[in-house]
């Protein structure tokens, strides 16, 4: 067994080595603390997505600086542990307050081997790295985040702050039980956008500089989270009576698909928007007629997730059935930039019965191009064909993970890629399956 292991970190080793610099990552396996598994399997996938990955790291060389304020303020002893956690400026003080973005951004940071201990003691030192976010941040951008920092490309790393911080933050995640990877998910994006607004007002609310100080707050910023994952829904409802449309805007950082067997995302996208009548006990109240009419109801997608000035975009969908590539075609007539490709780069893949039982695992897509297998600790690369088994029944019957065949996707992660069909794509929106 332990051969076998040192046998799959020397593959994956030479793997990375085969690579160009700007392909190279680090594939680390991650501990699991009792039933963590639902964590660790989102937190390898977002580690796969390129433009989230580099705002955290941004985020943590900032942090280092803010921590290393801190140390240097009052001999030796961080600023953030003499100040108040309560303290409206606590922050500006040069101190910082630890939640779960600031411990996914060490994680990160770690699995990056930009932190922490690695197999060889390699890794870059903290003032590295802060130098490093300090000089510029296109340095931050192409050097530390693409390119791992490090001579040793597998290792495997310990989330314990992390969990506990998770543990500490929501009631919901406090004990030792399994949980939903998707509700999951949910929350760790939620958490970081709150944080990140929070860090916003206070700095708005505390600057000397009078123009930003006069900027409202509340001004058309969003974080990174929304940036990248955040799109828009429009529902419409046509009222039967008097043929008046109600138009809702509501925004999404995920879409929740109902799987139909055997069907393609582009089918279920496509379904998603269909249209639905409210009729009998489900009927909708009209502003115009002023009384319950039947009507017909249809989501449509407003906006695809934007990344400000990044070739590509990601968005999750919460489903089933493999495609590499997707078009998303069910757009409201005055959608935004919706005519994106999207490439599959990850999925979370549910092991054994019930979203409440069983285990998750991921299936990531490296730089190199090669799909790798998290499976919390143990990391392998697979084959193409391996995909394909996790969105339905394989020939074998068999499973990459090995298990049953009740394996399945269960949250995938799509990235908007620059479109290099011009326009030339399939109708039906799909582009390609393998
Ligand atoms: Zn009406």
């Amino acid at each position: 067994m332990a051969n076998g292991q040192v046998t799959t970190r020397s593959r994956l080793e030479a793997h990375a080595r085969s690579l160009p610099l700007s392909l190279r990552e680090r594939y680390c396996g991650l501990v699991n603390y009792g039933n963590t598994c639902y964590a660790n399997s989102i937190i390898q996938a977002l580690y796969f997505c390129v433009p989230f990955r580099k705002e955290i790291l941004t985020f943590y060389a900032e942090l280092q600086r803010r921590r290393e304020r801190g140390r240097r303020s009052k001999s030796g002893v961080p600023l953030g542990d003499l100040v108040p956690v309560d303290y409206p400026y606590r922050n500006n003080l040069g101190g910082y307050r630890e939640n779960v973005l600031t411990a996914l951004a060490d994680l990160f940071a770690e699995v990056h081997g930009l932190r922490g201990k690695s197999p060889n003691g390699a890794g870059v030192s903290v003032a590295t790295a802060t130098a490093a976010g300090r000089s510029s941040e296109t340095s931050v951008l192409d050097g530390a985040v693409l390119a791992p920092q490090t001579s040793a490309y597998t290792g495997l790393v310990e989330p314990r702050n992390f969990i506990a911080r998770v543990r500490q933050s929501s009631d919901l995640f406090a004990g030792y039980m399994h949980h939903d990877s998707h509700e999951f998910l949910n929350f760790l994006l939620n958490q970081c956008a709150e944080s990140l607004r929070e860090e916003r007002r206070i700095a708005v609310s505390t600057t000397t500089d009078a123009s930003k100080r006069s900027a409202n707050p509340e001004e058309s910023w969003t974080t990174f989270i929304e940036r990248i994952f955040q799109g828009e829904l429009v529902n419409e409802t046509r009222c039967l009576g008097c043929e008046t449309v109600t138009r809702r805007e509501e925004h999404f950082l995920d879409l929740s698909l109902d799987i139909e067997q055997h069907s393609s995302i582009s089918a279920c996208l496509r379904n998603f928007s269909a249209h639905e009548m409210l009729r009998s006990g489900d009927k909708f109240y009209c502003n115009v007629c002023r009384t319950l009419q039947e009507a017909e109801k249809r989501m449509l997608i407003r906006r695809v997730p934007q990344g400000a000035g990044a070739p590509f975009e990601t968005f999750q969908i919460f489903g089933s059935e493999y495609e590499a590539f997707l078009r998303v075609c069910n757009i409201s007539d005055d959608a935004e930039d919706v005519d994106g490709l999207y490439e599959l780069f990850a999925v979370v893949v549910h092991v054994g019965a019930g979203p409440s039982h069983g285990h998750y695992v991921t299936l990531a897509k490296s730089s190199g191009g090669v799909w790798m297998l998290y499976d919390d600790d143990q990391v392998e690369m697979v084959e193409d064909y391996s995909l394909q088994e996790v969105f339905g029944i394989s020939e074998s019957g068999q499973s990459v993970t090995g298990a049953c065949s009740s394996d399945c996707g269960y949250i995938l992660f799509y990235i908007r890629r620059e479109d290099q069909t011009n326009g030339h794509a399939a109708s039906d929106g799909l582009i390609s399956t393998m």
